[in-house]
């Protein structure tokens, strides 16, 4: 009898095994999270049949599927049944603790030095988002004449105020007062240099519209009303880099190179994105991001390198690299470009599993945005992918202004109908091709 029962439970374990699906995502049974949603991603035969609290789960044709089920405060049961198999999740929804914020407190202005260069001066006390005016050098002098949480608010000139972070800046004991010293113009066959001389270190801003740079220097130390203001005629195609010596600013803006031939004389520097412990998004299947991009930038690699191209690769195997060190790579070798190539996934789990899908393309200065545009086209055209658009984002690797700089994410790993797309074998060389014909159209002024 014993037997007997010992080989029945064998049997149901093989067909078990035999037709069970994987859930890749979420990794434990037991969760708790502050979303509103969870999303399941997973693996299945196509003849299975999976049900997700009842709710019957579309299975693409390579196995992948995703779900997501909307989550009430307290304790969720979410039920995975298939024909064969069955298993509960617990997710415990702790609905978010509201921030109390932070009040403005303001105080008499006092002079404070910046610590380090490439502070960043923001529009808004929030470390985040498209809020910066100008990345500061080391020992800048600035006015502070209030606080706000982790900021300090910085007064620019008559009602016009920045932010920085505490940690970026001490209190300095020097009593300054910056005089105007010169400006200069020089011009070189294609690129020029403005300069602007103080007898002290003193904030700037930069901005840019349509057809101008506007460069602005600030002396709120000698009166509320002392703006230096450059309106700076840009070049169809740029990228500019400013420097501070002492109290002298210098801005070199250079026209975007002309190719010989094909891309001849164009430093391309091309970054796959993650590595090493860094696995990056993880696929219905339960594939790494990481991987698929270095094999899109291997052969994207090669491609440019047929067409004449000087190409610098950030990682050429699986390490980790960081973002800070990709951008020293990039500038280091003078790059042209910079093209930082990603899958996607849901950022947060609030939103439609199915709804995300695609490609798009970030930038983050003006000067990027046209390669952007070029190759979302290219790349949604040759894979025939959704055009998610392109958007401006303050990702690390692209906020350097002294290259063009794009980060493109080629289609979402957590969606079923793209998974079935990027696990076909010409991929990633369909996807460089399309990458490649992008950029040559944005030499040529073609979308
Ligand atoms: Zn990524």
């Amino acid at each position: 009898m014993r037997v007997f029962i010992l080989f029945i439970i064998t049997i149901l374990m093989g067909i078990n095994t035999a037709f069970a699906y994987e859930i890749v995502l979420p990794k434990e049974k037991k969760t708790i999270v502050n979303t509103k949603y969870a999303f399941f991603i997973g693996k299945a035969k196509n003849s299975e049949i999976i049900e997700i609290n009842d709710q019957k789960v579309y299975i693409a044709q390579n196995g992948a599927f995703a779900h997501s089920i909307k989550l009430k405060d307290g304790e969720n049961r979410i039920v995975i049944r298939s024909n064969f198999n069955t298993q509960v999740y617990k997710i415990y929804r702790n609905p978010a603790i509201q921030n109390t914020k932070p009040e403005l407190l303001e105080f008499t202005p006092q002079i404070y030095t910046v610590i380090k260069d490439n502070s960043p001066l923001r529009s808004s006390p929030v470390d985040g988002g498209m809020n910066r005016l100008s990345h500061l050098f080391e020992e800048t002098s600035l006015l502070i004449d209030g606080e706000k949480g982790d900021f300090y608010r910085v007064f620019l000139s008559k009602n016009n105020y920045a932010w920085i972070s505490k940690k970026h800046v001490k209190k300095s004991n020097k009593k300054i007062e910056p005089n105007f010293i010169t400006t200069n113009t020089e011009t070189y066959k294609n690129a020029s240099v403005y300069s602007i001389e103080f007898t002290e270190k003193i904030p700037y801003t930069i901005e840019e519209n349509d057809k101008e740079l506007i460069f602005k220097t600030y002396n709120p130390f000698v009166s509320e009303e002392s703006v230096y203001t450059l309106n700076i005629k840009k070049p169809e195609k740029y990228y500019y880099k400013i420097n501070l010596n002492k109290g002298q600013y210098a801005l070199k803006i250079n026209e975007f190179p002309t190719p010989e031939q094909n891309l001849e004389g164009i430093t391309i520097t091309i970054d796959p994105g993650h590595g090493g412990t860094e696995k990056g998004a993880i696929g219905c299947l339960g594939d790494e991001e990481k991987k698929i991009n270095l094999q899109i930038a291997e052969q994207l690699k090669t491609l440019l390198e047929n067409l004449g191209a000087n190409v610098v690769m950030t990682r050429e195997c699986d390490a980790y690299i960081s973002l800070d060190d990709r951008v020293k790579i990039a500038q280091d070798n003078y790059s042209d470009l910079f093209i930082s190539i990603h899958l996607n996934s849901i950022p947060d789990i609030e939103m439609n599993v199915h709804k995300n899908k695609g490609t798009s393309v970030f930038y983050y200065n003006p000067n990027s945005k046209m390669l952007a545009k070029t190759l979302e086209n290219s790349i949604t055209q040759a894979l025939n992918t959704k055009k998610a658009g392109t958007h401006s984002a303050s990702f690390a690797v692209l906020r350097p202004t002294d290259y063009i700089g794009v980060l493109v994410e080629v289609a979402y790993m957590t969606n079923p109908l793209d998974s079935v797309l990027y696990t076909k074998e010409d991929f990633p060389s369909e996807t460089a091709k399309a990458i490649t014909d992008g950029i040559l159209n944005f030499l040529n002024n073609e979308n």
